[in-house]
Parts: structure tokens; C-alpha cells; sequence
């Protein structure tokens, strides 16, 4: 006789999303409101270290403790400036940003210096910390506008917009992080266009103060008379009004012969590189509170990030900010049809399986124990395997951004299904090949940079000056110095962990498996070039 299933159990009592319970039903998964018993966690928070601790084998929760790093106004241009001043030329794409008041000085100092050289005199955006869907964001071209004392963000205010229907607008794209240790992250390749409901004019002191026109957030439009809500899922729904689907905005690209895959492929190195820039950070602080020999192999928690993306006038992305608690309204069918997609997939992706459930409870060999040869390293990697193989199964819209190149394939998927999802496997890959041969590279150098960044960071906060005498080579000199110095447990430990994080980081080697052409992603995938109906979305969820 088969064995019944045990379903899969879910606590969403800290989550007040009605389509995430939805897409969880759908999916034939249980709902239950007690504090331990279950497999999913989803909520609405962020997530502390404590509670990561507590977390059992194959729990799952849906955010990374210490993912604040990008997801704080303040933390993500700090990051992100640490990452410009190492690489200018890969780290171009967040407006300028100064942190207040800690900043204030190269503020001004910065604002005097552009003020001499004519051109006129840049506008910057000013955002209090704590803010959020546009509250108590301004515009200003004065720094004495702005409270020294006031924690804030002061931005280059980005005054040359990408404009479509005379509207100035912004991108919500999706995506996924499954690890950081080492990273894993994918793209999803439909989202929304939010566009402000006044027509966008020449930033002038006298319209500065036009929040219809310089910000996009649905929460501040939504209020215009002239907010168009979309009535349905038709093209001529989705192409016109205040949200629309990236997919409208790929075909208005081309009309203005700006090539949509080559923006899209800008959008996806500009989420990576992101994501590099505090994947050792967050990786640290994630294994402070996972000991590796919980066996979780680097999959208990997951992010679904919404990142806010600025088109300019030449189609160059700009990151304004990354979303860690995206929302996950749906009142219009736009909302629903894509937010379903995302959150079905997302769920399938990361759903523990009965082969993890199996592995973990084997023992493992050795002195006493009765697992055949199994140890835990052993485990680990297989563990990872099955993780990897069901990522790749179940992305269907979400496309692998990095790591960059194909994950293992040689074991059969997971559960048993055909095997035509890994034809595209086998495709040739060679037209592409010096284009990701060179995005390795850039990644490679991204990495070795966020390594350095946090080595700085840490040393800085362990009181030394940065010095000349410092090693430079952040897995080995660190490690060393602290060792052969003798200073201690917590040095060692400290140095151990970046040790680690520095191999976790680590790049596959470019030249083992390359991945999939861009262009043939676009037409496999539904990216830019193949937009796809967002009815089929909606059928996610069945
Ligand atoms: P909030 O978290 O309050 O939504 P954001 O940083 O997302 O704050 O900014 C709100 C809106 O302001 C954005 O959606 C965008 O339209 C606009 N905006 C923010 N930063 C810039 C910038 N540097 N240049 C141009 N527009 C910006």
C-alpha cells in the first residue's frame, strides 16, 4: 500500500497577506498557528539572529537575519559606497548617498565643490531613515534645507529619468536568494512598472516640491484624481495606466531603439553586484547563528527582495532601493497576477522534500553510528544537491543570476518528473560565451572586493587602524596574523569565520560550465523579446 504523505505544515500567523495563504493552499500545504511545529515560517518582519538559532532542521524561514545591510536605506549606500571607492567603474549604478548626520561634512563639502563648476546646481533627494512609501521624502538643490541632526539619506536626486507617456516611473523586479553562504540568488522575469500620475517637467526650484511628479510609489499616486488603476489583465490593461507590466515596458524600449535584452541584462548585474556587496556580511552573521554542523547546508532561510529599479534617459539602471518586506497587496490584477506567479514559484523552490527529510534522519557513520560510510560532510553535499536540483526544477520563471553557469545535473530531479525541464541544459552556448566569460570576471573582481570591504569593516571595529603592516590577503594574512599573534578565541574565531565566508564566497571557475546565452534566456524564459500573457501567471498557482 503507497504511504500517505505527511503535507507540509505552514505558520503564517505572523503574515497578513491573503495571497501568500492562497498560493500555500493551493499548494495542498497546512496551515498552523503553533510557535514550533512547522516546516515554512512566512512573515511580514524581519528576522532577529535568536530566532534563527531556534530554528530546527528543514525549517524554513523567509528572510536572512543581518539582510538589513541592504534592505536600510543607510546600510545599503554605506555598502554600496564601501564597494564604489574599491571599484568605481563596476559600482556606478546608486546615486550618490551620503549619510546624515555622520556625513553631513562631505556633504557640503561635496555640494561646494559641484556648485563652482557651472552647469547649475544638482538636486539631491533627502529621505529620513525611518521613512518609508515616500513619507517625508523631499527635494532640495540647498544643503541648509536640511536638518545636520536629522537621520537621513541625502541622494543625488537622478533628474534625467527614463520617460514613457510624459511619466516618469520605476521598476519593482523580484528576486530570490536562497543562499548566502554561498551565494544563490535568481531573477524573476515579470514585475511592475509604477509610473507617477503628473508629467514629468525639468527639475526647477519651483517644482521641486511636485511629489505627483518625482515619486513613483503607488502609495503616494494612488491618491492623484488622475490614478489609473488597471481594470484587467488584456494587453490594453496592462500597457497603459499607473502599474504596468515590465513586459509593456520592453515594447515601449524598443520604439525608442533602446534594446530591452541589454537593459535587462544591466538590471541583472546590478542585482548581483548588490547582493556581493554584503554577502559576507550577511553570511557571517547567518553562520554565527546556524552552526555548520546543523546540517542545514545553507538553505534554512530565504529572501524574496523586491528591488526598486530607475531607468535614466539612456536605459542605465539605477538601484534606489531593495525591499526586504516587499508588498504583497493584490487589489488590482496586476498586483495579483504577478505577485501569484512569484510567490507559487518562490514556494515550490525553496519547499523542503521528502530526500532532505530522508538524509537528515539517517545516521551518520562512524564510532557508533549505523549509517553506511555517511558522514557529515558527505551528507552536506548531497544535502546541497538536492537543494540545487530543486531550484533548477521548479525555476521556471525565475532565471539563476548567479552563481553564473549550469548547477550540477548529473542525478535525476527530485521528484520524478520528466525530463525535458534539463534539455535546455544542453544547448550550444557559443555565441554568447565572451559576454559571460567577461560578467565571470566582473563578478570575481565584485567578490574579492566585498571580501576586502568587509575585512576593513571588521578590523576597523576590532579598534585597529587600517595600516600599512596589514596583510592584505583576507582568507590567508588574516587568519595567520591572528593565529600566530595568540589573541585569543574570539580572534581565531573571528578569523576562522572569514576565512570561511572568503571560500563560501568563492566563484565556480569560469571556464567549467558557462551558462545560458543571453538571448536564448530571453526566448526560454520569457524576459525581455517574449513577454509573457499574465493570465498564465495567475495559473501558477493550480
Ligand atoms: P521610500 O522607501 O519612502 O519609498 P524611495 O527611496 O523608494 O523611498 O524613494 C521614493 C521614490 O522617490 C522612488 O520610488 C523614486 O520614484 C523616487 N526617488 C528616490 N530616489 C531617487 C533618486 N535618487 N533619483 C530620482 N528619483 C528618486
Amino acid at each position: 500500500m503507497k504511504k500517505k504523505q505527511k503535507k507540509l505544515t505552514v505558520n503564517l500567523t505572523m503574515c497578513r497577506y491573503k495571497v501568500i495563504a492562497d498560493c500555500c493552499k493551493a499548494m495542498g500545504w497546512t496551515q498552523t498557528e503553533h510557535e514550533a511545529d512547522w516546516q515554512l515560517f512566512w512573515t511580514d518582519l524581519s528576522v532577529g539572529e535568536e530566532r534563527c538559532m531556534r530554528l530546527k532542521r528543514l525549517q524554513k524561514i523567509n528572510h536572512f537575519p543581518g539582510m538589513q545591510e541592504i534592505a536600510h536605506k543607510c546600510k545599503l549606500g554605506r555598502n554600496l559606497n564601501r564597494m564604489r571607492s574599491k571599484l568605481p567603474h563596476f559600482y556606478n549604478f546608486h546615486p550618490e548617498t551620503f549619510n546624515l548626520p555622520v556625513d553631513y561634512k562631505a556633504f557640503e563639502k561635496e555640494f561646494e565643490n559641484n556648485e563652482g563648476k557651472g552647469g547649475g546646481a544638482k538636486t539631491y533627494i533627502v529621505k529620513p531613515n525611518d521613512g518609508a512609501c515616500g513619507n517625508g521624502i523631499y527635494l532640495t538643490r540647498k544643503p541648509s534645507n536640511i536638518s545636520p541632526k536629522l537621520k537621513s539619506v541625502v541622494q543625488r536626486y537622478i533628474s534625467r529619468p527614463l520617460i514613457i507617456d510624459n511619466r516618469k516611473f520605476d521598476m519593482r523586479v523580484y528576486c530570490l536568494v536562497t543562499s548566502m553562504t554561498p551565494l544563490r540568488a535568481y531573477i524573476y522575469h515579470e514585475g511592475l512598472a509604477r509610473f507617477a500620475t503628473e508629467e514629468y517637467q525639468k527639475v526647477t526650484s519651483g517644482n521641486m516640491d511636485k511629489t505627483y511628479m518625482h515619486l513613483t510609489n503607488y502609495s503616494v499616486n494612488k491618491n492623484h484624481k488622475e490614478y489609473q488603476a488597471n481594470a484587467g489583465l488584456e494587453e490594453s490593461d496592462t500597457n497603459t495606466g499607473s502599474k504596468r507590466s515590465l513586459a509593456s515596458i520592453w515594447e515601449k524600449l524598443e520604439e525608442m531603439d533602446i534594446d530591452p535584452v541589454k537593459v535587462w541584462d544591466a538590471m541583472e548585474r546590478v542585482i548581483v553586484k548588490t547582493l556581493i556587496a554584503v554577502q559576507p556580511n550577511v553570511a557571517h552573521t547567518y553562520k554565527s547563528c546556524i552552526p555548520e554542523n546543523r546540517d542545514s547546508a545553507g538553505f534554512t532561510c530565504f529572501d524574496l527582495l523586491g528591488f526598486d529599479i530607475l531607468l535614466d534617459y539612456r536605459g542605465k539602471p539605477w538601484i534606489i532601493e531593495v525591499n526586504e518586506m516587499p508588498s504583497f497587496d493584490t487589489s488590482a490584477p496586476i498586483d495579483l497576477a504577478v505577485k501569484t506567479g512569484v510567490i507559487s514559484e518562490t514556494l515550490n523552490m525553496v519547499c523542503p522534500t521528502v530526500q532532505e527529510a530522508r538524509l537528515l534522519s539517517e545516521k551518520i557513520g562512524g564510532l557508533g553510528g549505523g549509517g553506511a560510510g555517511l558522514d557529515h560532510s558527505e551528507r552536506r553535499r548531497q544535502l546541497l544537491a538536492l537543494r540545487k536540483q530543486q531550484e533548477v526544477y521548479y525555476a521556471k520563471k525565475f532565471k539563476r543570476i548567479f552563481p553564473i553557469g549550469n548547477l550540477s545535473h548529473e542525478e535525476p530531479p527530485p521528484r520524478g518528473e520528466p525530463d525535458e525541464v534539463w534539455s535546455f541544459l544542453g544547448e550550444d552556448l557559443g555565441l554568447n560565451q565572451k559576454l559571460e566569460r567577461e560578467k565571470v570576471a566582473e563578478y570575481q573582481e565584485c567578490v574579492r572586493a566585498a571580501s576586502e570591504v568587509f575585512e576593513d569593516a571588521l578590523w576597523l571595529k576590532l579598534g585597529k587602524k587600517a595600516s600599512a603592516e596589514r596583510p592584505r590577503d583576507y582568507a590567508g594574512g588574516m587568519f595567520q596574523t591572528f593565529a600566530s599573534a595568540g589573541q585569543g578565541s574570539l580572534m581565531r574565531q573571528i578569523a576562522r569565520k572569514m576565512e570561511e565566508d572568503a571560500a563560501a564566497a568563492a566563484m565556480p571557475n569560469p571556464a567549467y560550465h558557462l551558462s545560458e546565452a543571453p538571448a536564448k534566456i530571453s526566448s526560454a524564459r520569457g524576459a525581455p523579446g517574449q513577454p509573457d500573457s499574465l493570465k498564465n501567471l495567475l495559473s501558477m498557482q493550480q
